[in-house]
């Protein structure tokens, strides 16, 4: 049976450095060695490289769609911050009509702390809006260990003679991550902040429960302007830290810019004053200024004032069409930009023109951050 890498999944081979699974032939012919891992894995784990693969999206979903069916439930990975666009139509459909226990991370970086059971409702409700009740919900941060454990006996407790779990999520919402915490131990797949670094569909045993995780390559979701930007910006926009939340007041006729991605104006005309705040990670500029000079920005391409996009990629970022669209956010609700952070709107209502690249989507969505209620 042909070898493959424990990184990635792929099928190790030593004829052709640019497809995936390359390794020296020594190494591979060296039967001693037992957990291997292809070159680019080795380099993402070792020095943190970007390796780009191309693997199109029918490749990704055919090894999905296999999995899912092998499968007897399916762990379907959500990222709380970028939750839109974890909900990715295309991999919901392939897996709706399976067991679904919804795993709900990265609740780490969340400013205001939450209770899980108000995180699980609004993910309930929220799943409701695609005909989906999932089996069960998870909330987890896998970086801090929470709620890993729990999933394991969840899985013993539904599925007492082993369950075979299909991981499946858009990419970077922490599925190898999460494989990583249940199984502990050496032989690790590959973690890394770039978008595809699994590759094929990759089993791994539970050391002593009766269960098999196969981790799925993950798909790159449409509308996500982190996969607009180069991959410097890309790391800025998917945050390892807790994400930032400031309030605003502002003016009908000001701008709110989001980095050098997003600009949101106010076009309110009531004389009360909107009330919102905005939340993205740490490295996104909040820029208040007027529309006039917020034009002028983006013509001028100012990358150290408003970022991301940063100075290398902001030529390529600028090169695309922009679009106005017109958002009216009643209070309790959220403005939502896939891959960037949302604005979540205290006292309302809020209307805005938003301009935004093409591709990028913007979703109204009931707020994860309600406002207090005294
Ligand atoms: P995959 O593409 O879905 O397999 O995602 P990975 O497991 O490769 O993780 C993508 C990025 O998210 C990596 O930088 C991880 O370190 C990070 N990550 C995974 N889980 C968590 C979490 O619970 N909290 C935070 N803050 N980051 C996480």
């Amino acid at each position: 049976m042909a070898r493959k890498c424990k990184g990635c999944g792929a099928v190790l081979q030593s004829e052709n450095e640019a497809v995936p699974g390359f390794i020296p032939k020594s190494v591979l012919e060296d039967d001693t060695k037992k957990d291997i891992i292809c070159k680019r894995c080795f380099r993402i784990k070792n020095y943190g490289s970007y390796e780009p693969v191309d693997i199109t999206d029918e490749d990704y979903l055919k090894e999905v769609k296999k999995v899912v069916t092998e499968s007897n439930v399916v762990l379907f990975i959500i990222d709380l911050i970028d939750f839109d666009s974890s909900m990715d139509k295309v991999l919901l459909d392939i897996v709706r009509t399976r067991p679904i226990i919804a795993a709900v991370n990265k609740i780490d970086l969340l400013p205001d702390k939450k209770h899980p059971s108000e995180i699980a409702n609004w993910v309930k409700k929220r799943f409701a809006e695609y005909n989906i009740i999932p089996f069960d919900i998870a909330i987890l941060s896998v970086k801090d260990d929470y709620g890993v454990n729990g999933i394991v006996r969840k899985l013993s407790y539904l599925f007492p003679d082993g369950a075979k779990a299909a991981v499946v999520g858009v990419t970077n919402v922490g599925k190898s991550s999460l494989i990583n915490g249940i199984i502990g131990g050496k032989s690790k797949v590959t973690v890394s902040k770039y978008p595809g670094t699994t590759l094929k569909a990759l089993s791994v045993a539970h050391p002593d429960k009766n269960h098999i995780f196969i981790d799925t390559p993950g798909l790159i979701p449409k509308g996500r302007v982190s996969d607009m930007v180069c991959e410097e910006c890309n790391l800025k926009l998917v945050p390892s830290k807790e994400i930032s939340r400031k309030t605003f007041k502002i003016k009908a006729g000001k701008v709110l810019m989001l980095g050098g991605l997003v600009n949101i104006q106010i076009i309110n005309t009531g004389e009360v004053l909107p009330i919102f705040q905005a939340f993205a990670a740490k490295d996104v500029t909040f820029h208040q200024t007027n529309e006039i000079r917020a034009a002028e920005l983006i013509e001028r391409k100012a990358g150290e004032f408003v970022m991301p996009p940063c100075e290398k990629c902001r030529d390529v970022f600028y090169e695309r069409k922009f679009e106005k669209r017109r958002f009216t956010v009643n209070e309790g609700e959220e403005l939502f930009f896939k891959g960037l952070g949302w604005i979540s709107v205290r006292r309302g209502p809020l209307e805005v023109e938003v301009i935004l690249p093409e591709g990028m989507e913007a979703v109204v969505r009931e707020a994860l951050v309600a406002p207090k209620k005294y």
